[in-house]
C-alpha cells in the first residue's frame, strides 16, 4: 500500500515524491460534536485516520461518553469524512474550513 505522507513529503516505502506535491495543500478540518446523540459506538475515535478523537470524561444525558479533541489535536483534523460518515447516530460532522 502507498500512503502520501505530506509532513514529511516522501511517500512509504519508496522515499519517492510527487513533483507537484507543493501544489497541494493538506486540508483542514473542524470537527463538530453533538454530544447528546452520541451513543459511545467508539467507531470515531477508532478510525480516525489522524488519531484526531478520544473518549471524553462528559457523561451525556442517556449516560454515553461522546467523543473529544485529544489535546495536541487540535489542528490535525485533515476533513477526510470518516468519523462523519461512519458515526451510526449523525452525532459528528466535519467542516473543512481554509488551510492558509
Ligand atoms: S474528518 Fe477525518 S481526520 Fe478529521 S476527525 Fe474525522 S476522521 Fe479524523
Ligand atoms: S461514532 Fe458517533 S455514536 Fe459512535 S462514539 Fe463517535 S460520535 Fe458517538
Amino acid at each position: 500500500m502507498i500512503n502520501l505522507d505530506f509532513e514529511s513529503e516522501k511517500v512509504y516505502n519508496t522515499g519517492r515524491a510527487p513533483i507537484n506535491i507543493h501544489a497541494f495543500k493538506v486540508p483542514l478540518g473542524k470537527v463538530h460534536i453533538i454530544k447528546e446523540r452520541c451513543k459511545e459506538c467508539g467507531y470515531c475515535w477508532t478510525y480516525c485516520p489522524k488519531e484526531v478523537l478520544e473518549k471524553s470524561d462528559y457523561v451525556n444525558k442517556n449516560g454515553y461518553h461522546p467523543p473529544r479533541i485529544k489535546k495536541g489535536k487540535e489542528s490535525a483534523c485533515v476533513a477526510c469524512g470518516m468519523c462523519e460518515a461512519i458515526c451510526p447516530d449523525f452525532a459528528i460532522f466535519v467542516e473543512e474550513i481554509k488551510n492558509e
